[in-house]
């Protein structure tokens, strides 16, 4: 039984008022909230644990050590990977997918090669390309989309040619909640012998992900949006083609043995891991996959699915409500605009009724340009929030509406 009421006393920042209102939280895509497991286990690995990692021979170190390591593989675990070796720690789907994109561009990319990717991405995935893009003088191709919000996947398919070396491509939409179809893009992409950068961002906290079912060669998500800390997250790999890759940055931990003259690699996955890591971190990040599995990722998909059918239901009865997305594969997010209120002054208005929602161009520019618009207002749902909570929110949009 998915007992929300009880799921949400574990996370005390969901009793809190803003402006002497109960807090309405709507901006998971942004960011989650935590749970006391997580804090807590991070506290106690401060409090009692705390050493630097892979370097002390004394208790502590070797301590801190174990609970990274078993850490990396609640992380595999959690996707399924074959091996630890493919679980690169990294501070977010950001640094992830710019890891790839500057290895791989160094490794296996020319002047006049291609990436495909797709016209709603989030700008990490867009101009960690444009970098490679001018320093080795690549091309982006775009794959297009229809009205509802869903990717053009006979476009896709014609976009492959033999320039193609990579396809970088979101799993969900932050801004429209599509579902991309990215088993079947990634079967098209092998097809082609293209590996494909899946950026799970606003996949992983809602959807059971299985990395080898989906075939992915690299799925990136962060820690924070899945109910873990802030500057942890996890680039997946598959290992032949990590092995293929230069390191990312040099320095500690990622060495075998160094000398001015010639330096050699640590192996997966340490080679991508210089530096001490957030080692912290990554403990609260495995207590937050652990919870999430013991609440069963399936049953936070069917209450998300739920909430979001709910949601979409009401919000439509709203006079004036446009609803950007309407893709038959849909997440936990939506976008809207109402009339010709200003998303901003929508969002601030939310806001002083103690609705937290986002508003603006959800670092999806070019996706603003295809659907015409500078920005939209989201609602992005929890795995705690209500059926209670999308009421507020509608009659949230109701009062501001009824000032205009
Ligand atoms: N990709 C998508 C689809 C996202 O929603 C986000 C976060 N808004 C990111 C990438 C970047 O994630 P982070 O800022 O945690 O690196």
């Amino acid at each position: 039984m998915y007992n929300v009421e009880e799921i949400r006393k574990d996370f005390p920042i969901l009793g809190r008022e803003v402006y002497g209102r109960p807090l309405v939280y709507l901006d998971n895509g942004a960011t989650t909230q935590k749970p006391r497991c997580v804090v807590e286990a991070m506290t106690d690995e401060y409090y009692n644990v705390n050493a630097n990692v892979h370097r002390g021979v004394h208790f502590l170190s070797q301590q801190a050590t174990e609970l990274h390591e078993a850490a990396r593989e609640t992380v595999r675990r959690f996707l399924n990977a074959r091996s630890t070796a493919e679980i690169i720690f990294t501070r977010g789907t950001t640094e992830s997918i710019n890891l790839v994109a500057s290895c791989f561009g160094e490794a296996c990319m020319r002047e006049g090669d291609e990436v495909i990717v797709s016209q709603m991405e989030h700008h990490a995935n867009i101009v960690s390309w444009q970098l490679v893009q001018a320093r080795r003088g690549i091309r982006l191709r775009v794959i297009p989309m229809n009205d509802r919000g869903e990717l053009l996947l006979d476009e896709y398919e014609r976009l492959f040619n033999d320039r193609t070396r990579i396809v970088a491509v979101t799993h969900v939409s932050n801004v429209l909640g599509t579902v991309n179809p990215v088993r079947r893009m990634i079967e098209t992409a092998h097809a082609y012998g293209v590996p494909v950068l899946v950026d799970g961002a606003q996949a992983v906290p809602h959807m059971p992900v299985d990395v080898q079912a989906l075939g992915a060669d690299f799925y990136a998500f962060s820690g924070h949006k899945v109910y873990g800390p802030t500057g942890v997250g996890v680039l997946y790999g598959k290992e032949e083609w990590l092995d293929r890759l230069p390191p990312y940055m040099g320095g500690g931990e990622m060495i075998d043995h160094v000398s001015f003259e010639r330096t050699t690699f640590a192996p997966l996955p340490l080679k991508f891991e210089a530096g001490t890591p957030d080692y912290v971190a990554t403990t609260g990040l495995a207590r937050a996959l652990d919870y999430v599995s013991r609440l069963g990722m399936d049953q936070i998909q069917a209450h998300e699915q739920q909430l979001t059918r709910y949601a979409l239901e009401r919000l439509r009865q709203i006079p004036g409500m446009r609803i950007l997305g309407s893709a038959a594969e849909h997440d936990a997010v939506v976008s809207f605009l109402v009339g010709d209120i200003h998303h901003l002054d929508l969002g601030t208005l939310l806001d002083r009724q103690g609705i937290a929602v986002r508003t603006g161009h959800h670092c999806a520019e070019p996706l603003m340009r295809r659907l015409g618009v500078e920005g939209t207002v989201r609602a992005s749902f929890g795995l705690y929030n209500t059926q209670a909570e999308v009421d507020a929110l509608v009659e949230g949009i109701e009062r501001a509406a009824a000032m205009f």
